[in-house]
């Protein structure tokens, strides 16, 4: 997706806007506006200098993730019946590789040596029932859905066929102990409990099978005759956290010092919604695990980027730009994004409790552009201080993030000079299927072990 700056609408927007009746019904509402000059003036001098490392700190390799999905009619002729294609793609950059994409002179991106990483791409494609849609017999939608959610995600698609799926890793994040709350299939509590070999069960009561994947809760949003692309953006939203987190993994089983000098950047916000919300705290959880024993290793955390191109800060950093200087940050508060980006009346204690685990940042670079990235909460979960208002106060102490912040602005200062498709290159390459398919202790992993980093084993 590209940096698109969507600001005018479009004549016909704007002409419904005009319409007597709407006015008249926006006079009764509160709504966001744009902030005067004064206003937007003021909110410019309250972000600071951005940090730069001198030299920059940037990471030895790059991993790039982006999704893709649809939701497709099986023919013209049965528009309700659908299946759903889901698409997640990765790619590796090595940074001192990372020099031969650029030319030297025009600083443009080689097309054909992106073109000679994209033969050698193999996104990782799961394909899902939609409306309408039985799966392997099974008599209804929504259990067919599970069904293949479960057969989709035990899957091992790792070139060494480690026999390790991402079923398993929902396992692990789960301290190898994954527990239902209740039965998907006829409520009854405590559900089945899972761990790395059984990831199947029935259940006591029904009898009916119960999955790991259950613990999704993906289903939730799946309907017989509805449209179910809503189930198939959560599923696309939860699976590239997943497979963040089992590159993560495995990584960290095999070589954790290693993790150090990588960098994860996700398309997205640091944040997983809807019925899979959970695994958000999962990935806080294990990404606060790993960083504290980089730490007693002596060694740098490791940093996870999500970059955000769209959405209410990035609206709200549009219309702030022209008012702030160059190389600038600020770290978006509570406060500050309830009263000038979301405009909630009555805000939550703690923005993003269920959803987000990962704090946003407005950057300015240097050369002017805008970048709405998050790092990762530096805390094992949301209840410091007893949670609530007390992290909410916790998360945008920016100490905290030592110098995450710093190298997040360098790699963004670094890449930025070479934007690719108006995004980040890795992004960008990510987004066009990717280079290397990155399958928990599949290609990626190999390459990186073939290229060095194993003899950094020991460090
Ligand atoms: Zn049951």
């Amino acid at each position: 997706m590209p940096y698109v700056r969507e600001t005018a609408g479009k004549g016909g927007h704007a002409d419904f806007i005009r319409n007597p009746d709407v006015q008249d019904f926006l006079a009764n509402c509160d709504y966001l506006r744009e902030p005067s000059d004064d206003e937007a003036k003021e909110l410019a001098s309250r972000f600071m200098r951005a940090p730069m490392g001198k030299p920059p700190q940037l990471p030895r390799y790059v991993v790039a993730s982006d999704a893709s999905k649809s939701d497709a009619p099986i023919n013209d002729k049965l528009p309700s019946t659908q299946v759903g294609f889901l698409k997640v793609s990765h790619v590796l950059v090595d940074m001192l590789r990372y020099a031969d994409l650029i030319d030297p002179i025009n600083r443009f991106v080689d097309p054909f040596k992106v073109a000679e990483m994209h033969r050698s791409a193999s996104p990782v494609t799961f394909t899902m029932p939609g409306s309408n849609i039985r799966y392997r017999g099974i008599n209804n939608v929504r259990d067919g859905f599970r069904r293949a959610l479960f057969d989709q995600l035990s899957l091992d698609r790792s070139e060494s066929q480690t026999g390790q799926s991402l079923a398993h890793i929902l396992v692990a994040l789960n301290g190898n102990n994954l527990s239902l709350p209740a039965c998907p299939c006829c409520g009854s509590r405590p559900g089945p409990t899972f761990d790395r070999v059984m990831l199947l069960r029935h259940c006591e009561a029904c009898d009916a099978k119960v999955y790991v994947t259950d613990f999704l809760r993906l289903h939730e949003g799946i309907s017989d005759f509805g449209d179910n692309s809503s189930a198939m953006t959560r599923m696309m939203n939860a699976v590239e956290h997943v497979m963040l987190a089992g590159f993560i993994l495995h990584v960290f089983d095999t070589q954790p010092q290693a993790l150090s000098d990588i960098a994860f950047i996700l398309d997205g916000p640091l944040a997983i919604f809807g019925e899979p919300a959970k695994l958000s705290q999962r990935l806080q959880a294990l990404i606060f695990r790993v960083n504290e024993r980089l730490t007693q290793l002596g060694l740098k955390p490791m940093l996870v980027l999500g970059l955000q191109k769209t959405g209410g800060v990035m609206n709200h950093a549009l219309l702030l730009e022209r008012f702030l200087p160059d190389g600038v940050l600020r770290i978006i508060d509570d406060d500050y994004r309830n009263q000038y980006i979301t405009g909630g009346d009555s805000p939550t204690e703690n923005f993003g409790n269920e959803t987000y685990y990962g704090q946003d940042f407005l950057f300015k670079t240097e050369r002017g552009r805008i970048f709405n990235f998050a790092i990762p909460y530096p805390f094992q979960d949301k209840t410091f201080g007893g949670g609530g208002k007390a992290f909410a106060v916790a998360k945008v102490e920016l100490a905290r993030y030592g110098a995450l912040v710093e190298r997040a602005c360098d790699l963004i200062r670094h890449f930025e000079m070479d934007l690719y498709d108006n995004a980040l290159v890795p992004v960008a390459l990510a987004h066009r299927h990717a280079s290397i398919s990155l399958v928990p202790g599949g290609k990626v992993l190999d390459l990186l072990v073939r290229s060095g980093l194993a003899s950094q084993k020991g460090l």
